[in-house]
């Protein structure tokens, strides 16, 4: 059977077809796609497990078949990009997700029977999961395919319809993506629309079951204002500022290349990525020659290594270059490490990583998410300095702690919230399917992967079941003596 495409379900829709549909549909075909979807949502509530293995299954011959491409098209986005980088960040992490998501749908779609309090016996009850009917996905471009396809695998496994507006800064890897999903799905159960940021405003204002963004903190606000209007519910996953804290107890070359790998991997441009350090004062230099011999290990020269992927755009790029200079102008200490590429003369945006000393508090290094090569270091007196330093800011997506003294690691995981830790590494909380992936605060709200990501794109629909001995008539009126003295023998037993 042919899926039914974009243009012929417009057609039959009366909607005006763009030819360029994949490209960047008209405000009309937008809505007619929608409604599309809505329909097909409410014809099918009772969506089978078949049906959604199947739709997974078709995931998964799509990555099998095109991982190599699809790792082409982000590389051309890129400029430089690295299949294997895409390999393992995008394409592992999505076969990881798909793999635990079918193993595991047959018990997550089951009834879950909950216990019965003594006065509602011998009732019984469960909760139904079922899908919500229609799920957007707004995803950004650091990691184009994880995190277009992450959330579309969750929705789809959760029983969903599934629109997908991917990031207009890899043009390549979307059009390639409603390519793929044009050719192996039907319009109504999931389609792929492009555009910017004004077709996303438009998007993110269609009346979803849920939308699911993610993106900067900035935008992150405007669709959850959108989203409202609708009373639809969101998934944010945000970035912000994440901290990784090096106790005293740590040993800096261990740390350092952790750092490293943490930091530099797609440069920086990464939501998880430690965005700065604190480190006991007096150990500043120690971290500096440790974090440039780490830097040297994984990445032997910059410019020319098509393993240090580019920085997205010319304008991503000018803010990075722009919150060096400022720092440095203000008497910050910046350390650079290997050469970086010549942007200006039309070479790939490969930006050399960065240690800055001394930042200015108000600075836009300390102040703004940094999403690049670029790590501040911050000297802390005590450990309490350190954790007041992380409560004066939005709580942050992720936290990082290294040491070995386990009263301090625990200090400081008590006395700060975050999305997620990663305690002696960097990253890999993201990575274990049985942690929820989120943030808190301003880093987001709502969180996926595995079950979690199930039942945030499922309703859990309370079942009560009652019993023909049942002995509800007890409460009802008139009131009188009976009804007082089963409320008072309950307020005894409870
Ligand atoms: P962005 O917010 O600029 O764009 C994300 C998506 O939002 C894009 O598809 C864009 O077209 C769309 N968009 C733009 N304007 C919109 C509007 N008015 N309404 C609705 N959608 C709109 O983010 P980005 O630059 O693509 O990605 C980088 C940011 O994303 C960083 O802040 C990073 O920390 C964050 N991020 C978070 C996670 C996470 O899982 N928490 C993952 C990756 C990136």
């Amino acid at each position: 059977m042919f899926p039914i495409g974009v243009a012929a379900l417009l057609r039959a829709a009366g909607s005006p077809y763009d030819a360029r549909m994949n490209s960047s549909p008209t405000s009309s075909s937008l809505h007619a796609l929608f409604n599309a979807q809505h329909q097909a949502s409410r014809q099918q509530i009772d969506v089978p497990l078949a049906v959604r293995r199947d739709r997974l299954l078709r995931i998964k011959a799509l990555l099998d078949d095109h991982g190599p491409a699809l790792a082409q098209a982000v590389q051309a986005d890129f400029g430089v990009r690295s299949p294997q980088l895409t390999e393992i960040a995008d394409l592992f992490v999505l076969r990881t997700l798909l793999s635990h998501t079918l193993k595991a749908l047959p018990k997550w779609m089951k009834p879950q029977k909950v216990s019965t309090p003594l006065y509602l016996q011998p009732s019984h009850a469960y909760l139904q999961r079922q899908p919500l009917g229609v799920v957007g996905v707004v995803s950004p471009w650091n990691y184009p395919v994880q995190l277009s396809l992450g959330p579309v695998i969750t929705a789809l496994a959760a029983g969903n319809r599934v629109m997908l507006k991917p990031s207009e800064l890899t043009p390549k890897t979307s059009a390639l993506l409603a390519e793929l999903i044009g050719k192996a799905f039907a319009a109504d159960e999931l389609c792929v629309v492009q555009g910017d940021g004004e077709l996303a405003a438009e998007f993110s204002g269609l009346p979803f079951d849920h939308l699911f963004f993610t993106g900067s903190t900035a935008v992150g606000r405007i669709v959850a204002k959108a989203a409202a209007a609708n009373l639809t519910p969101t998934t944010l996953e945000l970035g912000g500022k994440s901290p990784c804290v090096i106790d005293a107890s740590c040993d800096l070359n261990t740390a350092a290349i952790k750092i490293a790998h943490g930091k530099l991997l797609n440069a920086g441009q990464t939501c998880i990525a430690p965005d700065y350090v604190l480190l006991p004062k007096g150990k500043e230099a120690a971290f500096g020659d440790a974090f440039a011999n780490a830097v040297a290990k994984l990445f032997p020269t910059i410019a020319g290594n098509p393993d240090y992927a580019a920085i997205i755009s010319p304008r991503h790029h000018e803010r990075l270059q722009a919150m060096l200079a400022q720092a440095e102008r203000e008497g910050a200490r910046v350390q650079v490490m290997g050469e970086g590429a010549d942007a200006a003369s039309g070479e790939p945006r490969q930006m050399a990583p960065a240690l800055v000393f001394g930042a200015q508090a108000d600075s836009r290094l300390l102040a703004e998410e940094i999403f690049g090569p670029i790590l501040p270091v911050l000297p802390y007196d005590s450990l309490k300095d350190a954790i007041d330093y992380i409560n004066a800011r939005p709580r942050p997506l992720a936290l990082y702690w290294f040491g070995t003294d386990t009263a301090s690691r625990d200090q400081v995981l008590a006395q700060t919230v975050s999305g997620g830790v990663t305690v002696n590494d960097t990253l890999m909380h993201i990575a274990h399917e049985n942690l929820p992936f989120g943030g808190v605060g301003e880093s987001g709200w709502g969180s996926y992967h595995g079950e979690a990501g199930f039942l945030r794109l499922s309703q859990q629909k309370p079942v009560l079941v009652q019993s023909k001995w049942a002995k509800g008539d007890l409460f009802y009126p008139p009131y009188g003596k009976r009804f007082d003295q089963v409320m008072g023998l309950l307020r005894r037993w409870l």
